[in-house]
């Protein structure tokens, strides 16, 4: 298939697959029907089409575009030959039901009612209950990660991390060790702040598990500081001071309909980039929802703002930890005091108070990833085989609390998504201090800060976080330093 052919079918069906799945959450449509969109797209996933791509990257090394589309194909290739796999293993855990004080609680809802249970006895019983459907499918899982290993090697990669690493031009075990002192660094601090927070929800030591950790997260004290009533006034008068006012971004939509069927959960669904772009909330107001619809907006605002005229590989295709540090450091904001106390007006001890819980939860939220990056390149190194343990321990390390060995591959996205979510994380902080530096403490009150973003935004996905780094704020490189000094700041 020739390049441009290629590049256009790309685009329809990645196009066509976010306009389904825009759909099925904004409650427009009952069912998701990928695999008709998957049928009528066959040849792109064909074994010719894919090995054409990976020849066309290795004949020019310096070409992103080449890159991305190898990405892309090798990406789909994999996910379109493992799919019934993984569709078995959701359509299991979409009809299971777990038994709970003689109800019947969808498997999907559990999470949510055991964030809620206050009874540390109880919940144990219920994580319990919900291993115990989760564990059924991992023989599906262990099979399906045997599959994507094998498929890496088969189009001519050392090993499914050795694939990842080329597509995307990163180098993981360089990233785990540049890491790797964000455990000693935040270890006092997290300790501390665990302990005390375990202990005023009367969990002794001894028996803490993850599911005690998400309750204490889950924090409805909170919740009054960001009323439903403000969620999107606040954000329309943010966007403003930030000189982005939605009559000026044609492609992006905000859609606040309030349909039964619209997922609660704020999203972003980049359908075409960058003409349109939906942003979709169902205001309901709490912190989680205010995180949401923050994070999602910066990803919402970047995608919106791409230049037209780029390239399809370098307009929707790239590295993802991009987008995800613009989506993180809008969602910055809603643990700023400064803006806490300017747009929500409230008193600034209160958002002192929050600041402390949002870092104390970022910081496990940096050392479980961490960890998992650690145990990700074990496990896609040496096979899912006897690995549950390493898992455990691995994990239980850097978070002090019992692990369930069982989760060892229901806590694993696929294609190492964890590093993505590191290095935004890790350059979020580097691009904020830049931000703060030059315009100042309101730098979300500033035109021309704005007016900086935008111009990131432009050249969409073109560059890599290294090299908007490197050639936009002055850094040498991704510098772990400044995030482990913002979470020792608790
Ligand atoms: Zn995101």
């Amino acid at each position: 298939m020739p390049d441009t052919t290629f590049a256009d079918r790309a685009e329809q069906f990645l196009s066509d697959l976010m306009r389904e799945q825009y759909q099925v959450g904004a409650g427009l449509k009952s069912t998701l029907e990928l695999a008709p969109i998957y049928e009528r797209n066959a040849d792109l996933f064909a074994d010719a089409t894919v090995r054409e791509r990976i020849a066309a990257m290795k004949r020019d090394e310096s070409s992103k575009e080449a890159r991305h589309l190898a990405d892309f194909a090798v990406s789909s290739f994999i996910e379109n030959a493992v799919k019934e796999l993984s569709e078995q293993i959701t359509n299991a855990e979409l009809v299971a039901i777990v038994e709970w004080d003689e109800k019947q609680i969808p498997y999907q809802n559990v999470r949510s009612v055991l964030v809620r249970e206050a009874n540390m006895r109880r919940r144990h019983d219920l994580a319990d209950k919900q291993i115990k459907v989760m564990v059924k499918q991992n023989p599906m899982r262990v099979q399906r990660i045997k599959a994507q290993h094998d498929l890496a090697r088969n189009l001519g990669f050392g090993s499914y991390r050795a694939m990842i690493e080329q597509l995307r031009g990163w180098n993981l075990p360089e990233l785990s060790k540049q890491l790797k002192p964000l455990f000693e660094e935040t270890e006092d601090v997290y300790e501390e702040n665990l302990e005390r927070s375990l202990a005023a929800v009367r969990v002794p030591r001894k028996e803490a598990e993850t599911s005690d950790v998400a309750f204490v997260l889950r924090a409805p004290q909170f919740d009054s500081i960001f009323p439903v009533s403000q969620l999107v006034p606040s954000f329309v008068k943010t966007m403003k001071g930030l000189g982005l006012e939605f009559a000026s971004t044609p492609g992006l939509k905000l859609d606040t309909e309030d349909l039964p069927l619209k997922s609660p959960r704020a999203f972003c669904a980049p359908v075409r980039v960058p003409k349109e772009v939906y942003l979709v909330i169902k205001p309901i107001g709490g912190q989680d929802d205010y995180r949401a619809l923050y994070h999602e907006s910066g990803h919402a605002e970047h995608f919106s703002h791409i230049d037209e005229t780029l390239p399809f590989a370098l307009r929707y295709l790239g590295d993802e930890a991009i987008s995800e540090t613009f989506a993180f450091l809008f969602e910055s904001l809603s643990f700023t005091p400064r803006w806490l106390v300017d747009v929500l007006r409230i008193p600034v001890r209160e958002a002192e108070n929050y600041r402390r819980f949002a870092l104390f939860n970022k910081l496990w939220l940096l050392r479980r990833y961490v960890a998992k990056l650690q145990y990700e390149l074990h496990l896609h190194d040496n096979g899912p085989a006897r690995v549950d343990t390493d898992y455990r321990d691995i994990l239980t390390d850097a978070l002090h609390v019992k692990i369930p060995p069982e989760r060892y591959l229901d806590d694993v996205d696929d294609a190492f998504y964890v590093a993505g979510y590191l290095r935004a994380w890790v350059f979020e902080v580097q691009l904020r201090r830049y931000l703060l530096e030059r315009f100042g403490e309101g730098w979300y009150e500033s035109i021309e800060a704005g007016k900086f973003l935008q111009s990131l935004w432009s050249v969409g996905l073109r560059d890599s976080v290294d090299e908007i780094a490197r050639t936009r704020i002055g850094a040498e490189k991704l510098n772990a330093t400044p995030l482990i000094e913002e979470l020792i700041d608790l």
